[in-house]
């Protein structure tokens, strides 16, 4: 967690601190306000966010500007309650009636799938859980080798079937094997093959109601790339609508300044963002954490 901060810190000061410059000047005019929209804004936080905490700003300060502190109060509460800190964000990721629990994990081709699955089932295997991982992405080559590979390297097992195989029956076979290894969780990577809605809509389906023959899919996972901005908002409003998400994954949060992706999204879809991905490394996933993820961008 403290990683976090720093790892956020490094690229999301900008942020904070550009919008604290603005707040403690000592008359926050209409163009100061003008310029803290416009930082939001370029900070991904989206349009219909940014009014609004604008507007709740401009009440609370209105036109004499506040002291550094107070100001830095003032930005640290409204930030706060626009990640709505009241949402659940834990993850369902314990054993239920004998059954593993299964988290899907989609998204497009590229965002950091596969990586977020590896980092994932380091975190479990790190609480003593048996984890198992599928290699239901089928599309990219490489992907299988990737995925066994992340799986070697934390110690689970990898489920894997021929190339170019049906990823529904390699999501069946992954969890067939955390039944009869009496698995904690299940983790099935996908592919993320964005070529029609109906075509995305008919292979998750798939692979959903393949897997409902023998457990119950208890987390589907969207991971968006944070570097991406608002297309990569645009391509996730699509899985949105064709398969019942539980919960966001922001990867490469490391490699943007934009952190406001996060209010953005989680907005937007109505969905919690419940991790992040910090870099590249088997360490470099955190649970998100509202007041530490504005603690950072005001760092
Ligand atoms: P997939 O196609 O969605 O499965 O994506 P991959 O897992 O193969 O990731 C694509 C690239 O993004 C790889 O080079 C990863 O190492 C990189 N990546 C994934 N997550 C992160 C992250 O949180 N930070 C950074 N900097 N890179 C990441």
């Amino acid at each position: 967690m403290v990683r976090l901060r720093a790892r956020l810190a490094r690229s999301q000061g900008s942020l904070g601190k550009g919008l604290l410059a603005l707040l403690s000047r000592d008359k926050v005019d209409e163009e100061a306000w003008e310029d803290i929209e416009t930082t939001l804004i370029t900070a991904d936080v989206g349009v219909t966010p940014t009014q609004e905490l604008v507007e709740r700003l401009r009440t609370r300060i209105r036109v004499e500007g506040v002291g550094g502190e107070q100001a830095r109060q003032i930005l640290r509460e409204e930030l706060i309650e626009l990640v709505n800190p009241a949402l659940d964000r834990s993850l369902k990721v314990s054993r239920k009636e004998a059954q593993p629990a299964v988290v899907l994990v989609v998204g497009v081709n590229g965002t950091g799938k596969t990586t977020t699955v590896g980092k994932l089932a380091r975190v479990l295997v790190a609480e003593d859980k048996h984890v198992v991982l599928g290699a239901a992405d089928t599309f990219r080559a490489a992907a299988a080798d990737q995925l066994q590979t992340w799986g070697e390297r934390v110690g689970v097992r990898t489920v894997r079937g021929a190339e170019g195989g049906d990823p529904a029956s390699i999501a069946f076979d992954s969890v067939k094997q955390g039944i009869e290894e009496e698995a904690d969780v299940v983790i099935v990577d996908t592919a993320g093959r964005l070529h029609t809605k109906t075509g995305l809509m008919d292979e998750l389906g798939k692979v959903k109601r393949v897997i409902e023959k023998s457990a119950e899919v208890d987390e589907v996972l969207l991971v968006i790339d944070a570097t991406t901005g608002q297309n990569g908002l645009t391509q996730a409003r699509v899985f949105a609508e064709v398969i019942d998400v539980t919960g966001l994954v922001l990867t490469k949060l490391d490699g943007t300044a934009k952190g406001g992706i996060v209010i953005a999204v989680q907005r937007e879809l109505g969905v919690p963002v419940k991790l992040v991905g910090l870099g590249e490394g088997p360490d470099d996933l955190a649970p998100f954490d509202p007041e530490q993820f504005v603690d950072a961008l005001l760092d």
